[in-house]
């Protein structure tokens, strides 16, 4: 492992390090096998920001025993609903998840403490105001039971004022060639740079969207009307998406999410790889205009009151794009909540971080895949 420190906080972390969104939905055992062997192979940087219960028992097991040798994260805001995902800004229920996380791992301090998944100017004021998560993170500090306190987001504009506050000592922010041109971001990374804030990038693969190849995808929505997909016309390699994410300026770790043992080694294959295996020059011309409204599967959008994985009709709704299936309907049809069972509410909408609207998206997931 190449180890780099993280800003001003001093922690020496691995340039590959680990998201655990993929491994809320596999085998106990698949998750606990990923964990452990990324830990062998020196990963230690883990993103874990998951309330569920049983998702943080698992994660747990696994790193039985292995606390001294990870960063170990923890997600201030990040709350669970129904057993789904659910940011909250309640600091007496966001103080209990954070109870609750250091005694399901069997510690008495996290080492980065993140206020959760910010994205809006008054959601940020109101983070650091008085009695605020700032406050309570701070908190945690003051006793002994957070070392650092982290700010995840996804806007430049939130970033920064998040930042300009200098209570924050690392930042997460989603780095891909898709947000290669997004207006201020180089300036953010500099600016976490002079301050000594350290970076960590996360959906280094866009939600697995730089990994496939999309042209007729891309093709069919500008036919439509649609926005153009922001991939390459051949897909990049996961090690392309990681060489990119680690060139940009002041990247400490990245957090990709790897679902099982070859997805790790994919990634782990960066460590290894030789300049030619890198260079991410000839993906990048691709990424040369701002675009937005594009999913990555993230499910910062939940909760759904009807109880939708909003991020996997999304999936089935990109492939249905290119063409509908009997494969695709059937899976569609599997979820146990799908685009059919949405109420139109629109509770997610404002929540998405990329300029998608999820409600209009269920209403033509349930046009082309409810069953006919
Ligand atoms: S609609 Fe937005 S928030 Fe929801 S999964 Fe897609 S990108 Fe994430
Ligand atoms: S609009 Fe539909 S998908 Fe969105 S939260 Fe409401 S019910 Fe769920």
């Amino acid at each position: 492992m190449q180890y780099r420190t993280l800003g001003r906080t001093g922690l020496s972390v691995g340039a590959i390090g680990l998201g655990t969104e993929y491994l809320l939905e596999v085998p106990r055992a698949q998750a606990i096998g990923v964990v452990r062997r990324a830990v062998e192979e020196g990963v230690n940087y883990l993103d874990l920001f998951y309330a569920q219960p049983a998702f943080r028992d698992t994660m747990a097991e696994a790193l039985d025993g292995l606390r001294d040798r990870v960063v170990l994260t923890a997600h201030l805001g990040a709350g669970e609903r129904a057993g789904q995902y659910e940011r909250i800004r309640e600091p007496g229920r966001c103080a209990t998840y954070i109870e609750d996380n250091l005694r399901r791992y069997r510690t008495d301090h996290v080492d980065v403490l993140f206020l959760h998944n910010c994205d809006e100017a008054d959601d940020c004021d109101a983070i650091f105001a008085p009695g605020g998560l700032a406050d309570l993170a701070e908190g945690f500090r003051r006793e002994g039971r957070a070392r650092f306190i982290g700010f995840s987001t996804h806007t430049v504009a939130t970033a920064q004022r998040a930042i300009a506050t200098d209570r924050v000592d690392v930042l997460m922010f989603p780095v891909n060639l898709t947000g290669h041109a997004t207006p201020g971001r180089r300036e953010l990374f500099e600016a976490c740079l002079d301050r000594g804030i350290g970076l960590v990038g996360m959906k280094p693969y866009a939600g697995g969207k730089l990994l496939q190849a999309q042209p007729e995808l891309s093709l069919s929505r500008v036919a439509t009307g649609g926005p153009s997909l922001a991939v390459a016309p051949q897909p990049v390699t996961p090690v392309q998406c990681l060489a990119y994410a680690l060139a940009q300026p002041g990247v400490t770790t990245v957090v990709p999410g790897c679902s099982d043992l070859s997805q790790l080694e994919d990634a782990l294959a960066w460590l290894t790889a030789g300049d030619a295996e890198r260079d991410f020059s000839a993906a990048l011309a691709g990424f040369g205009r701002f675009r937005s409204g594009e999913c990555v599967y993230c499910n910062h959008c939940l909760p759904c009151p009807a109880g939708i994985d909003i991020g996997a009709v999304m999936r089935l709704l990109d492939r249905a794009r290119v063409a509908v299936t009997a494969d695709l309907r059937d899976e569609h049809a599997a979820l146990p909540a799908n685009a059919s069972d949405c109420r139109q509410c629109g509770a997610c909408t404002p929540r998405c971080p990329f300029g998608v609207d999820p409600a209009e998206a269920m209403e033509e997931a349930a046009r082309l895949l409810a069953s006919p």
